[in-house]
């Protein structure tokens, strides 16, 4: 009896991206395994950012290409990336500060994947309950940290088998990090496979299942985390390795 292997819920073959003339991402290589936890770590400026932006559509590659789940997709638009189960928590988070919870939510209804608003809220109050307790609450005036969930929920609802997150822990404390990375363990425990790129190595370290170092534009190093310590280490100079 044959078994098909999954996919990898994307492959990354030789990609370059460039902003105008100048290439910041210079022909990676990097496979993130169906249902898996992959980080890519790298100090300010390494590409990694560009990267996720060319696997959600939002940025053109300049050559090599992006598969997900076995299709090759470059030059797809975000929207048809969004329908193939291509999902984004956006550095900086994305959500509308002077909107109410619910309405962040609602406004996933708006776009093209066919939710109902009672489908979003069940599906986003169950996976963050503190976020139904507070759906009358300006996002703005909440902590940054449910901020931070208000993002990613508004990313799950749609169930991607891809979640991309980019800098999870900007400006938050680590306690709250730890939180928020547990609910990616749970996400990935589910089925989802997420991609996330952080400048706080350690961190991120503990609940991926592989890592990659990004340095000007390359992969320097891959693999398990523990193998990755040393060349964390070096890239950072001890800084936040
Ligand atoms: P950071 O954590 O600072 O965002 P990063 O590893 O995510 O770092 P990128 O944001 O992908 O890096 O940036 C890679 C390079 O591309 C940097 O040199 C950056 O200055 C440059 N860059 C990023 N966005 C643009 C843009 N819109 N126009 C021109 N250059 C850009």
């Amino acid at each position: 009896m044959s078994q098909t292997a999954t996919p990898p819920a994307v492959e990354l073959i030789g990609l370059k991206a460039a902003y105008g003339r100048i290439e910041v991402v210079h022909g990676i290589d990097l496979v993130v395994p169906a249902e898996s936890i992959v980080a890519i770590l790298g100090p300010n400026g390494a590409g990694k950012t560009t990267t996720l932006k060319v696997i959600d559509g939002r940025h053109p590659t300049s050559e090599g290409c992006v598969h997900i789940a076995g299709r090759h997709v470059s030059g797809a638009t975000p929207d048809a990336l969004a329908r193939a189960g291509v999902c984004s928590v956006p550095e900086g988070r994305g959500i509308f500060p002077n909107l109410t919870v619910a309405e962040n939510l609602w406004l996933m209804t708006q776009s093209r994947l066919n939710l109902s608003y009672d489908e979003v809220q069940t599906r986003a109050y169950a996976r963050f309950p503190i976020l139904g307790e507070r759906r009358r609450q300006l996002a703005g005036t909440m902590s940054g940290g449910q901020q931070q969930m208000l993002a990613m929920a508004r990313a799950v609802v749609t169930d991607p088998a891809l979640l991309l997150v980019d800098e999870l822990s900007m400006g938050l404390a680590p306690l709250i990090v730890k939180d928020l990375y547990d609910i990616l363990g749970q996400l990935s425990a589910d089925g989802m496979a997420v991609l996330m790129v952080e400048q706080f190595a350690r961190t991120a370290l503990a609940i991926a299942d592989f890592a990659a170092l990004m340095v000007h534009g390359e992969i320097t190093a891959v693999g398990q985390p523990a193998d990755l310590d040393d060349a964390v280490a070096e890239a950072y100079l001890g800084a936040n390795a």
